[in-house]
């Protein structure tokens, strides 16, 4: 039997779904339930009809599935795939923060880990972020961890943002020379940049949009050729959606070797042992939820 007739098996027989972000390898997007960014999956997750959640995606988003359905079994094939911008901050960071900024509101990326997510008062994805910024009551406001995606923000908003030095290596090593020669040999191309990438190169975008931003504008777009300043499993996906789209790598393949640490035998030997289970102490779980939950609101 395949791996893929395997897996659909355990999956059928464990009452399991699989969700997958946009960033895993294309074979296993293909085989999960979902594919999505992390807030289209944390939202999915809530309403999934299953008593076994399979994450394939980083640490933190199986977390975050796990904070929105504490009664269900979540487990992520490779305990190792960890963004190492989310551990770029702890929960003590924030604390020490907010001694020092007593009067501000503490805003956090969702790529951040569940004891940072239970010590701000809300948190936001590169979709929304501008907008839960502006809504907060406070003048001042703490944005962490990711720098760049501070940046925008704080182009976007009257707040003052006050910016950690956090950032997603893969979105920051596209070098923006390289992104500028491209416009110039495509000029009919449409440039679509991740707000995590470098302000230089923001500055450059046609749109600066989310993961599932790029997905919806390709789609809705006459265009047919399209920079994509995003890691490498995205620019697959759009591929196989839009055979008749070109869709051009930002001068160098960003990968993240987190994302990709998941693969179908991973997903099948999760599957088989239900390995790894995300557990998450009950306090930092319900703090966390409530700061997941006010975003949710917001947007
Ligand atoms: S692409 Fe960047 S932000 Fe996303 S999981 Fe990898 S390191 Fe983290």
């Amino acid at each position: 039997m395949s791996i893929e007739n395997r897996i659909n098996e355990l999956k059928k027989n464990k009452k399991a779904v699989i969700l997958a972000h946009n960033y895993q390898i294309l074979d296993v997007q293909k085989i999960a339930d979902f594919v999505g960014d992390s807030l289209e999956l944390a939202r999915k997750s809530t309403g999934v009809d299953a008593e076994i959640i399979v994450f394939a995606g980083v640490y933190f988003m199986a977390e975050t599935a796990k904070i929105l359905n504490p009664e269900k079994k979540v487990l992520i094939p490779e305990i190792e795939a960890r963004c190492p911008m989310a551990d770029m901050v702890t929960a003590n960071d924030i604390k020490r923060l907010r001694e020092k900024y007593p009067e501000a509101g503490f805003v956090a990326y969702v790529n951040t880990n569940a004891d940072v997510k239970a010590e701000v008062d809300v948190i936001c994805t590169s979709a929304n972020a501008a907008k839960i910024v502006n809504a907060m009551p406070n003048k001042e406001i703490v944005f962490v961890p990711d720098m760049n995606l501070g940046n925008w923000v704080k182009k976007n908003s009257d707040k003052k943002v006050i910016l950690y030095n956090g950032y997603c290596y893969v979105h920051r090593d596209f070098e923006p020379e390289k992104v500028r020669g491209l416009k110039e040999r495509y000029p009919d191309a449409v440039l679509l940049v991740h707000p995590e990438a470098r302000p230089e190169v923001v500055d450059m975008a046609d749109a600066v949009v989310s993961t599932s931003g790029m997905l919806r504008y390709v789609k809705d777009s006459d265009a047919k050729r399209f920079i994509v300043v995003t890691e490498e499993g995205l620019l697959d996906r759009l591929r196989m959606l839009h055979p008749d789209r070109e869709i051009i790598s930002p001068g160098t393949k960003g990968i993240c070797k987190d994302m990709k640490k998941i693969t179908l035998q991973s997903v099948l030997h999760s599957l088989e042992e239900e390995r790894y289970e995300i557990k998450i102490p009950d306090k930092t779980l319900n703090r966390a939820k409530a700061s997941i939950e006010r975003m949710l609101e917001i947007s």
